[in-house]
């Protein structure tokens, strides 16, 4: 499985970055694949070659704003027991802290301060679960809400999301009516970063919690979600996108550790009593059943009914189905460098 870590590089790189973008601006008018067409501009052949492949396929790829160096596993060389990657043509040493255990490296984008280095760590061989742990996402005042019924055990996850949001809605209405723009855009990105950043907690809790307990993982499979960035069928409205971001966490870190993620029919999940199955009553954050007495926090009962419901579909198939639509198993790691 491929993962992108993100690391601080420390050098001035403007004068590439200027070439490269000058090369894809030449791959886009001009479509060559030949490297002897953009010599005269000056990068070195092994990176031209890289820009001229990407931008002259690439249809969509009109704006030449963010071009990146983009460096082959051929041109990159790595030490595990140093923690050291080379980069001769550039010549450029990187130190990496993140998880020394990867196969291989892929490739490496260099930006104005970052290094991307796509690198194939090796996945956990999945095991076979005792029970499942039910993941409610739609949730009152959490991101979402984990609950195992065989020990009962309830977790309850990213309380502040549900603040962040209102305080950002406000911010950008603020903004929106005085008319910055720019900052509503601004003000959009930086929530989105928070959300990312607690999506990042919250599914690491989760898996954790089912490998520790040798559980696999119920979600609700929820139609529309998959379309949700690009704008159709927005059936959860608030924060369907985040939902999504949270499931791809999810299924790629569960498949690193071998823990196995499954979904759910989430018809009427919130309503039905986890002790009977008949529909009970539903009023804010409690749950009651008039048929056998069960009383609940609603969302716990909710997490009860996904984990014991029976299996709809299964996660790591629907990933493979839906990956060119939506890359599920890559993700960016943030890294801190010295
Ligand atoms: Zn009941």
């Amino acid at each position: 499985m491929i993962l992108t870590y993100k690391v601080r590089h420390d050098r001035d790189f403007s004068i590439e970055l200027a070439k490269a973008r000058q090369i894809a601006q030449f791959a886009v008018e001009h479509r060559t694949l030949s490297s002897k067409d953009v010599k005269h501009i000056g990068l070195k052949s092994i990176i031209a070659n890289q820009i001229l492949r990407k931008y002259t396929h690439d249809r969509k790829s009109r704006s030449v704003t963010k071009v990146k160096l983009s460096i082959p596993a051929q041109g990159i060389r790595f030490s595990h027991e140093k923690r050291e990657i080379t980069i001769p043509c550039l010549k450029l040493n990187l130190d990496y802290y993140f998880r020394n255990d990867f196969e291989k490296i892929n490739r490496i984008e260099i930006g104005r301060t970052y290094a991307f280095i796509s690198v194939t760590v090796p996945e956990g061989a999945i095991i076979e679960p005792r029970g499942y742990l039910g993941v409610d996402r739609n949730t009152t005042g959490h991101i979402a809400v984990a609950g195992n019924p065989l020990t009962g055990k309830i977790i309850k996850l990213g309380k502040k999301a549900d603040h962040t949001h209102k305080k950002y809605k406000n911010t950008r209405k603020n903004q929106q009516r005085k008319g910055k723009y720019r900052m509503v855009k601004q003000t959009k990105n930086r929530e989105q970063k928070i959300v990312r950043d607690l999506n990042h907690k919250v599914s690491k809790k989760i898996v954790h919690e089912a490998k520790q307990n040798g559980t696999g993982i119920k979600l609700e499979y929820l139609h529309g979600i998959r379309d949700a960035r690009s704008g159709r069928d927005f059936r959860y409205s608030l924060n369907s996108w985040n939902f999504y971001q949270l499931q791809q966490m999810i299924e790629y870190k569960a498949r690193l550790l071998g823990v196995p993620v499954v979904y759910v029919d989430p018809y009427s999940t919130s309503k039905e009593c986890s002790r009977c199955g008949l529909i009970g009553n539903r009023s804010g954050k409690s749950f009651k059943c008039p048929n056998c007495g069960h009383v609940d926090h609603a969302d716990a009962n909710a997490s009860f009914n996904i984990a014991l419901r029976p299996v709809f579909v299964k996660g790591i198939d629907r990933l493979h189905a839906d990956r060119d639509a939506c890359k599920g198993n890559t993700d960016i790691h943030k890294e801190a460098t010295l």
